[in-house]
């Protein structure tokens, strides 16, 4: 339940300001890795920057929670112009709090977007909004979130079970 993605995205560029109206979400607290670019990348790749864009285009709050290091994600924040917190502690409820404080919206208009269940879906039902849990942009390397995600696969196959689609 905590873990299940409510919805499940092939991109962050597959998540439309028409799907946002529609469920009367605001604003998007954002994670960085794997989700904006490759981990630990300062690359902005095309479609991102495209679906950023389109974003601030239709009124949508942003902002950016990563777990990662400030070093890591200052300039990365900087380059797409948007707030940000660093060494977030998803799925600790701080960085979404701090989000919340600054967007001044209700909980209520607010989802994460990410691409780890164990962090940023955890964190979205900890905190009590929706998920926008997207695929991992890029194979990860990492020991520590390999791991993670072979115990991420019964709760993706739950998703599709559900009747779930890759959206
Ligand atoms: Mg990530």
């Amino acid at each position: 339940m905590l873990f299940t993605p409510e919805y499940l995205f092939s991109s962050v560029a597959a998540i439309t300001p028409a799907f946002l109206a529609q469920r009367g979400i605001a604003a998007l607290v954002l994670d960085v890795d794997n989700t904006l670019t490759a981990h630990g990348s300062q690359e902005l790749p095309a479609e991102v920057a495209g679906w950023l864009e389109a974003m601030r285009a239709a009124g949508v709050g942003l902002m950016i929670a990563s777990n990662n290091s400030e070093e890591r994600v200052a300039p990365f924040a900087a380059r797409l112009g948007l707030d940000f917190v660093a060494g977030s502690a998803k799925p600790l409820p701080g960085g979404l709090a701090r989000a919340q404080k600054k967007f001044g919206v209700e909980k209520a208009r607010m989802a994460i977007v990410g691409d780890q269940l164990f962090t940023d879906r955890l964190a979205g039902a900890l905190y009590g909004i929706p998920a926008l849990v997207v695929t991992p942009r890029a194979p990860d390397t990492h020991r520590g979130i390999l791991f993670k995600r072979r115990l991420e696969q019964p709760f993706l196959r739950r998703y599709y079970k559900k009747g779930g689609k890759l959206l």
